[in-house]
């Protein structure tokens, strides 16, 4: 039985252990953080995602722990449409549409279908050595592991991709996020909308979850690593969003400052290669995104299902971990390079622009529309 290690216990890390599991690998889990914790507030993943799901039996469950949506809409500040996608149109073609989930809920729902022993916290992966045949791992405490094969899913930060590819600069989008979950509906509240509002003060999104849950984001233009941003509190976002359409001032005053996360948003321009040998990069270490089309966690899913997928039907893990290359490179750089560009555009803020914009994205034909849908969504693994 061929041993795989794997780097990062997030989503991509989780779904991989599991799909591997399932055609007879032996896994181990190695995770910096001291627990499994859900990183940020909610999530919004789509058909792509969930026929990955489908690949490994968890689409139900998951589906169960999350809420669909009816209608996707982006909204000017003034509440105006600027675009709409029926979501139960897509649900009918794909056979499911957008749906959120609170990441805690999905993250139990992967833990639940691992066995704990597998799985190593406080494990920091600080450097990582090929050997002829196997890659030996090694960590923050001194400690080491051995296996045939590494699969680093360690994250955009990813220490394995650094080791590999120093030469790889992360790239700050130019806009500030903030993100939480909540417990409260605001009045007259759809469940079944997400909508995602764009002004120029910057957009905000709001995503409801299930059980009277709203999950919601917000970005701002802003200096990289800004003091001022990194120190805003519930309060302090009220100000700049307070103009906008109801029920975004609703909903941050309805937000406690523990309940905040805050980050730059940052990605990197694609790279050259995912497999070096038996060391392969997935997930958000080979090809983090902007969060503006919503496919990071999708394709760090649909990442785990193609890895164990390829490993499978090859003998050779340097051979499978091509193959994943190969399959996966120009799909997922194509995802971050249209995410990038979306949002560069969706954060302009000069309001004549914004103005162009805003009528240019009205006059889309639905064709186009229902293209972009079609690559994201049908996927082959
Ligand atoms: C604001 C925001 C909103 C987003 N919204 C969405 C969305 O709606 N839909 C969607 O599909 N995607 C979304 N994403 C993207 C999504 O969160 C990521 O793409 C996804 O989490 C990537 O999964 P991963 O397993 O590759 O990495 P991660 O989930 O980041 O997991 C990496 C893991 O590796 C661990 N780790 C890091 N370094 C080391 C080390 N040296 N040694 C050991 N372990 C290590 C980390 O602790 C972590 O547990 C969003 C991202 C952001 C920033």
């Amino acid at each position: 039985m061929k041993k795989i290690n794997i780097i990062g216990g997030g989503i991509g890390g989780l779904c991989a252990a599991i799909a591997l599991r399932q055609q007879e690998f032996q896994v181990q889990i190695y995770e910096s953080a001291p627990e499994i914790k859900a990183l940020g507030a909610g999530l919004a993943l789509s058909a792509n995602a969930v026929k990955a799901l489908k690949a490994i039996g968890l689409d139900q469950a998951i589906l169960k722990a999350g809420n669909a949506f009816g209608c996707l809409q982006i909204l000017t500040e003034k509440g105006k449409t600027i675009a709409e996608t029926d979501a139960l149109k897509v649900a009918a073609r794909y056979g499911v549409g957008n749906f959120s989930i609170h990441r805690a809920d999905l993250q139990a729902i992967l833990m639940s279908q691992l066995p704990t022993e597998i799985l190593h916290l406080n494990k920091k992966c600080v450097d990582v050595l090929a050997r002829q045949d196997s890659v030996v791992v090694s960590f923050e405490d001194g400690s080491q592991a051995e296996a045939d094969g590494l699969i680093a899913f360690d994250g955009v930060h990813s220490a394995v991709r650094q080791k590999l590819l120093p030469e790889v600069q992360l790239r700050y989008a130019g806009y500030t996020c903030w993100r939480a979950a909540i417990h409260y509906a605001p009045k007259n509240f759809n469940p079944k909308l997400f909508t995602e509002t764009w002004g120029s003060r910057g957009r905000f999104g709001i995503v409801p979850l299930t059980d009277q849950r709203v999950y919601w984001f917000a970005t701002h233009n802003a200096p990289r690593q800004d003091e001022r941003m990194k120190n805003f509190r519930p309060q302090d976002l009220y100000e700049v969003f307070k103009s906008y359409h109801d029920p975004i001032p609703d909903v941050i005053s309805h937000t406690k400052e523990s309940q905040l996360i805050w980050n730059d948003i940052v990605d990197f321009p694609p790279i050259s290669r995912y497999a070096f040998g038996h060391i392969l990069l997935a997930g958000d270490a080979a090809h983090a995104t902007t969060p503006n089309m919503g496919q990071g966690a999708c394709m760090a899913i649909e990442d785990a299902v193609v890895v164990a997928k390829c490993l499978a039907s090859n003998q050779d893990i340097s051979s499978a971990f091509q193959a994943f290359e190969q399959k996966r490179k120009k799909r997922t750089q194509a995802i971050v390079n249209a995410s990038y560009q979306l949002g560069k555009v969706a954060q302009w803020d000069n309001p004549v622009l914004s103005a162009i914009r805003n009528t240019l994205f009205r006059m889309i034909p639905e064709k186009v529309n229902e293209k972009q849908i079609k690559n994201l969504y049908e996927v082959e693994f």
